[in-house]
């Protein structure tokens, strides 16, 4: 059987042997060598060899089993099969291996193991003809003619060439194989084809034992057709249904690599196909309307014909899973009762009134007319005021899923459209993703911070959201990702926004714009007790029996350790407090666990006469030291124990203190976070009649500033104002500084005119401005005061920080009227027409050269 002619492969051959399958003259395979017989080999031969030879080694299919395997040589199979490594790959994890990629080359027989370590070395015999064959004709002619083997070989092309034919062209290695099969010499077609058909370990070895070529045809053929007849069999059960590709996949998961990968598997086939036929089930149960059905059929036409390594089979993949998943028209059903509504919203939200009844308005019309289109409602107001939440309210009473969207910072439009799905990595945006989460298609949808978009190169998300929000447009929004139209028109969107100042106004034009205003003191401690308390509780696992906050604890938190026109920052304390106790409760268990101490013999403090006394006296310090006895419940908190858990203050009621010099007054301001006092300072030195301003002013302010400078200098007189040498110009040889305290932030905003006309008036008249005054009022060159706006946060900023008299412009008057009435009972409003009335009521006893200061209109709190 030897050949003497062709190519010789080396008569000394280092040996691997592997579980892994067997190797085939003329296929290629990977090997994985973990061994250490094997790794030797790899390092000390392959890795080191330089010469094409040295690349040469035998692989021996080893028979043993490989849960027996040990450290000494098995029973060599006496047939193995000279490869060619071709590439050899190292890896440290998960622990050092190398992989081959190996070719076969010839058969040969173990004539003698010359050694067995490191690695075994044998003397070989080779049994196949290597010949470099230039030219095929001659070889199959050779092949052809010689009798019954002449047969054989005839009827083996011709099964060879009935399965190429079947397999899918599309495939690089088939059509190569196509291609090769005429020109490959005969004799080594049943080896190149068993390869890569379907075949057990144990008929490959039968082959490579088959050394003579007409056993070797006779041991092939029959797999060779039994390959075919499966394959006729899945055609058949392929065109039952239409749609489904006619041409056979050939290629399984992992690749397309000749050998042991690359086979025509026909469970795999199976696998591939119910895959396929279960998402085509999936993607014709999804209800979707047709536009989206056909998109889908077409892709999933494609990813048929696709092989599963190509990268735009998972795309594809992923996305017809995302269009089955699609609520198209799965929905729940709106359970809308009015009254049940309005008893939800009383019971989850404390005043806000004005917002209540324009939801319930708003929920009554859909009851009414279930296909309403529009209004979108935008909530805004400061932080923490409760905008989420009525939101997650109104999904609760109507009986919809809630999905909240935070738009914050959001700066891309495929944020909102998604990607194009050529891009890799590509994802839907996130009202389709929404939408997939919710898993229906009438969710409430919650747009929060929709002032906070963003804009940048990658497009602007508003008007991406403008097709989203806009009824007439939405019922066939279109995100890039998908490519097909989704209705919306079924979601119901509420926004969230600080201010509509940023809202770009084409998206605020779509919008109902429902003002939120901050709570008042009193409003907060009732949220907090009816609602935040509770709510803390249940979160720290602590019970009302556990933990009481009265309600001067309650105040105290509000007015000591927070500024804020929400309450979020009230709950967070809250929330301290809980965990300060939930320390103490805890311990107290393992104390009285552990010494099976009865609670009564704890309190050290119930000397004290008065049983709340008692407790409130043992408090501080069992939270901050004695933890040996467990604490009496209810744990009370009072002054001394919110100090001790919250340390010590963080706001003072500082307006009295502030005002002991002339040249300083209260504004107030706005911002997005409700409203906010401020001390408004001035000061003048010897100089040449410059006004500086500081603390980061806009250009609307700085024209206030000297509008107001303007004013007091041509009213000099008048007012009798005098500058430093005691001149009527209170310019003259004066440089005069303004400044708004909190420089980092920027302000802008002609509110606080009357506020600068005051200080200055102070500083140039020097007299103290009241201390318990604040103001504000835009301001005209004649001295008129002219409206503002955000009246009742800035009212409730002043009453917050403890100020008495509040000067507004008289054409503000009605704003008032939103202002609560326990607030209003306790504030002095002024509304001034002019600055004369301004400067009157800032100073105690009126202004000097006003002629009839008695004549304030001066409105004594009741409105
Ligand atoms: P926003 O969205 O306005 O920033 P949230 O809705 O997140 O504020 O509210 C913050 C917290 O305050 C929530 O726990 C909410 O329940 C609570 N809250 C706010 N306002 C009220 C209210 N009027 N009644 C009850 N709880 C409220």
């Amino acid at each position: 059987m030897s050949s003497n002619s062709g190519i010789q492969i080396p008569s000394r051959l280092p040996l691997l042997l592997t579980h892994e399958g067997v190797l085939l003259p003329g296929s290629t395979m990977r090997i994985s060598v973990e061994t250490a017989r094997n790794m030797h080999l790899v390092k000390n031969r392959l890795l080191k060899g330089t010469s094409l030879k040295s690349t040469i080694i035998g692989v021996i299919p080893n028979t043993r089993d490989p849960e027996h395997d040990t450290e000494d040589l098995p029973p060599l199979h006496s047939i193995g099969t000279a490869g060619l490594a071709v590439q050899v790959v190292g890896s440290n994890w998960p622990k050092p291996h190398y992989t081959l990629l190996i070719t076969g080359l010839c058969r040969f027989r173990v004539a003698q193991l010359l050694k067995e370590g490191p690695f075994p070395m044998a003397e070989v015999e080779q049994l196949d003809k290597l010949e470099q064959y230039t030219s095929p004709k001659e070889i199959s002619e050779a092949a052809g003619p010689e009798g019954e083997l002449g047969e054989l070989s005839q009827r083996f092309y011709q099964a060879a060439v009935q399965l190429v034919g079947m397999l899918d062209m599309s495939v690089p290695v088939v059509a190569k194989l196509r291609r090769l099969l005429d020109s490959l010499p005969r004799e080594t077609l049943p080896d190149v084809l068993v390869s890569m058909i379907r075949t057990s370990n144990k008929e490959k070895l039968q082959v490579l034992d088959a050394v003579s070529l007409e056993e070797r045809f006779k041991k092939t053929l029959p797999l060779l057709t039994r390959q075919i007849e499966g394959l006729k069999l899945l055609q058949k059960t392929r065109k039952l249904r239409p749609d489904d590709d006619k041409r056979v996949l050939a290629v399984r998961k992992g690749g397309v690599l000749p050998g042991r990968q690359f086979s025509l598997d026909e469970e795999g086939d199976d696998e591939d196909g119910d895959d396929t036929a279960v998402l085509e089930r999936k993607v014709k149960g999804a209800n979707m309307p047709e536009p989206a059905l056909r998109v889908c059929l077409k892709e999933l036409k494609r990813l048929k014909k696709m092989p599963q390594s190509m990268p735009e089979y998972a795309l594809t993949r992923n996305y017809l899973d995302l269009m089955v998943e699609l609520p198209w028209s799965k929905s729940t059903t709106d359970c809308l009762d009015i009254h049940a509504a309005r008893v939800l919203l009383d019971n989850d939200h404390y005043a806000m009134e004005k917002l209540k009844r324009r939801v319930l308005e708003y929920l009554a019309v859909r009851q009414l007319k279930s296909t309403l289109k529009g209004p979108i409602l935008c909530f805004v107001g400061p932080p923490g005021v409760g905008k989420t939440s009525v939101g997650r309210s109104i999904a609760r009473t109507l009986g919809r899923e809630f999905h909240r969207i935070a738009l914050g910072g959001v700066c891309d439009q495929s944020d909102i459209r998604g990607h194009r799905r050529t891009y890799v990595g590509s994802m839907p945006g996130r009202i389709i993703n929404g939408l997939k989460t919710v898993g229906v298609n009438n969710p409430v949808f919650l747009l929060d911070e929709v002032d906070k978009l963003g804009k940048s190169l990658q497009g602007d998300p508003a008007s991406a959201l403008l097709e989203v929000l806009d009824p007439e447009q939405n019922h066939s929004f279109t995100d890039h990702y998908l490519n097909v139209a989704f209705d919306l028109s079924q979601v119901l969107f509420i926004a969230t926004a600080n201010t509509t100042a940023t809202i770009p106004p084409a998206l605020l034009d779509r919008m109902e714009v429902l003002q939120v205003q901050g709570y008042t003191q009193e409003e907060k401690v009732e949220i907090a007790h009816r609602h935040l308390i509770s709510h803390q509780l249940e979160q720290h696992g602590l019970t009302p029996q556990q933990l009481q906050i009265p309600q001067d604890t309650t105040q105290d938190i509000i007015s000591k350790y927070t500024r804020e026109a929400g309450v979020r920052s009230l709950e967070r304390k809250i929330g301290a407090i809980c965990r300060a106790v939930a320390v103490k409760v805890a311990e107290g268990h393992k104390v009285t666990k552990s010494e099976a101490a009865p609670a009564e013999s704890a309190p050290q403090g119930a000397e004290h006469g008065e049983e709340k006394r008692g407790r409130r006296g043992e408090e501080p310090d069992g939270v901050s030291t004695d933890m040996a006895a467990p604490p009496e419940m209810p744990i009370v908190i009072d002054h001394i124990a919110l100090k001790d858990i919250l340390g010590p203050h963080i706001f003072e009621m500082e307006v009295s203190e502030r005002l002991t010099l002339p040249g300083v007054a209260v504004g107030l301001a706005w911002t997005p976070l409700g409203g906010e006092i401020m001390f408004v300072e001035a000061s003048r030195m010897e100089g040449e009649g410059q006004l500086t301003l500081t603390g980061q002013l806009g250009d609307v302010m700085k024209e206030s500033a000297h509008l107001a400078m303007s004013w007091l200098r041509s009213n000099a007189k008048t007012y009798q104002l005098t500058n430093m040498v005691g001149g009527s110009d209170p310019l003259e040889g004066t440089d005069i500084h303004l400044h708004f305290p909190a420089g980092a932030v920027t302000k802008d905003g002609p509110s606080a005119g009357v506020t600068m006309v005051t200080v200055l008036a102070s500083l140039f008249s020097g007299r103290l401005v009241r201390s318990d005054v604040a103001m504000t009022g835009e301001i005209t060159l004649r001295g008129l005061v002219l409206p503002v706006g955000g009246i009742k946060d800035k009212v409730l900023a002043a009453h917050r920080a403890g100020v008495k008299r509040v000067i507004i412009p008289k054409r503000n008057e009605k704003d008032l009227e939103e202002i609560p009435a326990n607030v209003r009972v306790e504030l002095d409003f002024v509304t001034a027409r002019n600055l004369d009335e301004v400067l009157n009521a800032a100073f105690d006893g009126g202004f000097p050269g006003i002629s009839n200061p008695l004549t304030l209109p001066h409105i004594a709190s009741k409105l």
